[in-house]
């Protein structure tokens, strides 16, 4: 290959498989081993210890046990860094299984326990860092009070950018600016490396729920941290001791799922450009949350941090509660469930489900359902919408 360096849709296609010419393969092996053999004694504990403590396998030593390396694994995590512009990622059983493991490295690097949270997340994270679990107090915050809340224990500013459900953007440059050298995790996973890189603008970390559209199929779950070496060997030794693994299988498909995700977020973000702008023309429809739309980027974040709305989307419904009820139980071609980034269309009501443990004054409204738009033709999805808003 020439020096000329990649781009973006290149390395999507390409990353993670320099060593597959000399395997003799064209695919990615899937490597199911649970176990590899020993060369020997020495250079084998050697390998251990390396690992163990967040390090990379020395070399001939071996992979010695699956909870702490994995081929296949170590593959997607090297194409989902180049794809997100970091040193080294690291791949988790999930994205909450992430999550928890950055909160533990955070705490672990700094001896701190205060964690700066600016609302609105994800519910799950909400919950996670509400719960107590991870022994860390939180403070719940807007993107513009980080600098008044931070405080000298502060281990950890979580922000979610676009944040879910209902698409606010945040100022990733102006959060690090505010946290005053503390490390910032964006929660990259509606914006995907296509449209976003935290870690260009300042963040430590940037995770996603590889869930949503990294895998984009709707079949599997898994969490990954995109972050520079010494974060990532944080979090490999927390996963090497908690056993928060990525299923090799999952980084098989997930992998094969990046060569993609370009034109599929690309696809997907054309057709909620026009469902977007039709929606806001319809009477049952009383706001549309979308980056794109007049209201939806008043800091001008469009083409300077995120380079196009993305495919989520959320809208408010006239008929309150029982409308939100009957739309979802309308719907045909759009399938009422949770997740996203997939290439059939979802809906769901984010007060009763994904947002169902934040604390009520954070839920979003009763009114307002979330779609994530697939790669079904755009005017399949309008009619089925029209029918099921009427
Ligand atoms: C789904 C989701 C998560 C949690 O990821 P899981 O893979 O379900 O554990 C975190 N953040 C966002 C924005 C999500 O959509």
């Amino acid at each position: 290959m020439s020096s000329r360096v990649l781009s973006f849709d290149s390395l999507a296609v390409h990353a993670g498989r320099d060593d597959l010419a000399a395997l003799g393969v064209h695919a990615p092996p899937l490597d199911l081993s649970s176990t590899s053999p020993l060369p020997g004694i020495e250079v084998g504990g050697a390998s251990y210890e390396s690992m163990a403590t967040g390090g990379h396998p020395v070399a001939d030593g071996g992979f010695v046990y699956a909870r702490l390396w994995n081929p296949t694994v170590a593959r997607f995590e090297t194409a989902l860094a180049q794809l997100e512009r970091t040193e080294e990622s690291v791949a988790f059983s999930s994205g909450m299984a992430a999550m928890t493991a950055t909160v533990l490295a955070a705490k672990a690097q700094s001896g701190g326990s205060h964690v700066v949270a600016i609302r609105p997340l994800y519910g799950g994270t909400d919950h996670l860092l509400a719960s107590g679990l991870l022994g860390v107090e939180v403070t719940y915050c807007t993107a513009g009070d980080v600098a008044t809340t931070v405080r000298s224990d502060t281990c950890l500013i979580v922000v979610e950018t676009p944040a879910n459900p209902t698409l606010e953007l945040v100022d990733i440059g102006a959060v690090v600016a505010a946290a005053g050298g503390r490390p910032v995790l964006v929660d990259n996973t509606f914006a995907t490396p296509v449209l976003q890189n935290p870690a260009l603008h300042g963040a430590a970390l940037v995770l996603h729920s590889a869930t949503k559209y990294l895998g984009g199929h709707g079949d599997v779950v898994g969490g990954v941290v995109a972050t520079d070496a010494t974060w990532a060997a944080a979090l490999r030794r927390i996963r090497a001791v908690t056993g928060a693994l990525m299923h090799p299988l999952a980084a098989y498909l997930l992998h094969r799922g990046l060569t993609t995700l370009p034109v599929r977020v690309r696809a997907q973000q054309a057709s909620a450009e026009k469902t977007a702008a039709w929606l806001g023309s319809q009477p049952a429809v009383r706001r549309v949350f979308f980056p794109a739309t007049p209201e939806g980027d008043p800091a001008g974040l469009l083409g300077r941090q995120m380079r196009g709305p993305g495919a989520m989307l959320a809208i408010q419904l006239t008929g309150g509660y029982e409308h939100a009820v009957r739309v979802t139980n309308s719907v045909r071609l759009f399938t009422h469930a949770v997740s996203l980034g997939g290439v059939d269309s979802l809906i769901q009501h984010p007060a009763a489900l994904t947002h169902r443990p934040v604390p009520a004054e954070a839920r979003p409204a009763a009114d307002i359902v979330r779609l994530s738009i697939g790669l079904e033709d755009v005017d399949d999805l309008k009619a089925d919408l029209a029918q099921a808003l009427g």
